[in-house]
């Protein structure tokens, strides 16, 4: 028999199970081995060599190793257990528990990034249990802390136990199954080669502070913070496009309608450039304005401690997205410039590296579309930029060539509606999961025959 049907053949439902165990355990603040334990005992009576390893208590990495013939160098599937909070958002299901509703799986981090998680464990089973040697090592890499900058995860395991984790490829999250409008069918596969760059500027403005019922006549630092806010959401960094991004527009022109589709289409033809009539319609969307410039955001505010006492500071965290061919040195002199106020003080919250990039057309690429024709036909494979950060970032300043896929197929409407990662309610069509861990089965195949 072939080694790919005994594959299929014992896949079962492993992937759905280790999916809801995984589910059910709240990695929002810390956790992870708890949520990994579980997976070990699996890997340890197939005989995989496993460890959890914590970067504190608590917060486990679990690293699995199964041996080829080293023909090639070894391949890493890496995905992060750890998920953002749910604190303050509307849950119509409780997220921590995994609920099938109208064909969809809700919970917490079904979209990012457990999904690929349990694909991960089960396709690394199946070729544990299948006797066969794969032509390289396949390192199992599930991790803690990536929606918190990697340091309890995928950073702390680079700088503490590379040797480990060392591999030739990568996989990580990162790329996309894109359904079509009626979830009938992959409309596209992302392969992700490079991703914005990540970096939150902390904006205070200062006052003398004291009690509320003599509020200052002056300068109320309140205000100053709060003009200096709207000048922020208001002020638009310059739009171009990127080789990546070029390809993506162009296919999103052809999933689009009307004048988006067309300033689309117009702006992939003129790429770099994006005319300004185009980057005003596409500035609208979202998802596309994000592709064509970098965006900073406030997400997160602070002022006095209590109701009746005067703030002696007032901040706000403002999180930027930079395209990859941009510094942090200049998103940080445009906000200033775009600020024009001194009494606003701008510093930079932790500093994550920038996101770097893998090159196109090697054989990741090259597995990919060979395992996406063989599933899914004649679907479009596309190599993307990701608006989002990942850990891809400091595999890349390591040297390893990573990629990001995706093993849990969706519609850009839910991504748009915010029902994908980070949202409340985050969700899955069900019956397309089996078809993410197929995909990913057969990059594997691809990449270890
Ligand atoms: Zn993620």
């Amino acid at each position: 028999m072939n080694l790919l049907i005994a594959l299929l053949i014992c896949a079962g439902p492993v992937d759905g199970e280790v999916l809801r165990q995984l589910l059910a355990v709240d990695t929002s603040h810390g956790g992870e081995t708890k949520a990994l334990e579980p997976v070990a005992q699996r890997f340890k009576s197939a005989g995989v060599p496993v460890q959890i390893l914590e970067s504190s208590a608590g917060r486990g990495n679990l690293i699995a190793r199964i041996a080829g013939t080293g023909a090639h160098k070894p391949l890493l599937l890496l995905a992060h257990i750890d998920v953002v909070p749910v604190e303050g958002q509307k849950w119509n299901t409780p997220p921590f528990q995994p609920s099938e509703k109208d064909g969809f799986l809700y919970a917490r981090g079904v979209s990012d990034d457990k999904a690929m998680a349990s694909a991960i464990v089960a396709v690394a089973l199946e070729l544990a249990k299948s006797g066969q040697r794969p032509s390289r090592d396949v390192i199992v890499a599930l991790t803690a802390g990536e929606e918190t900058g990697g340091f309890a995860g995928v950073r702390w395991l680079v700088e503490n136990h590379f040797d480990l984790i060392d591999a030739e490829l990568a996989l990580n999250e990162g790329g996309n199954l894109q359904l079509d409008e009626s979830s009938q069918r992959v409309d596209q596969v992302g392969l992700q080669v490079s991703e914005k760059t990540f970096q939150t500027f902390r904006l205070t403005a200062r006052g003398k502070g004291g009690h509320s019922s003599v509020p200052p006549t002056d300068v109320d630092p309140a205000l100053t913070l709060a003009r200096a806010l709207v000048r922020v959401g208001e002020f638009r960094f310059p739009a171009h496009a990127l080789p990546e991004v070029k390809g993506q527009l162009a296919a999103a022109a052809a999933r689009e309608k009307g004048p988006l589709a067309d300033a689309l289409r117009s702006a992939a033809a003129s790429a770099p450039r994006v005319a300004p009539a185009d980057e005003q319609v596409i500035g609208r969307d979202r998802v596309y304005n994000a592709l064509i410039r970098t965006t900073c955001v406030t997400t997160m505010l602070q002022g006095s401690p209590q109701d009746n006492v005067l703030p002696t500071a007032v901040e706000a965290q403002v999180n930027c997205r930079i395209l990859p061919d941009e510094s942090i040195d200049s998103v940080q002199a445009a906000l200033a410039g775009a600020i024009a106020d001194p009494a606003v003080e701008i510093g930079r919250v932790d500093a994550f590296g920038s996101g770097g990039a893998s090159p196109a057309g090697g054989e990741v690429e090259r597995a990919v579309r060979a395992a996406a024709a063989k599933l899914w036909g004649d679907v479009r494979v596309l190599p993307i930029l990701q608006a989002g950060a990942t850990d891809s970032r400091y595999l890349r300043q390591k040297g390893m060539v990573a990629y990001g896929i995706s093993t849990a197929p969706g519609t850009l409407d839910d991504q748009r509606k915010g029902f994908a990662a980070h949202g409340a309610n985050e969700r899955r069509p069900v019956r397309w999961l089996p078809e993410g861990t197929n995909f990913l089965r057969q990059v594997v195949h691809e990449l270890t025959h």
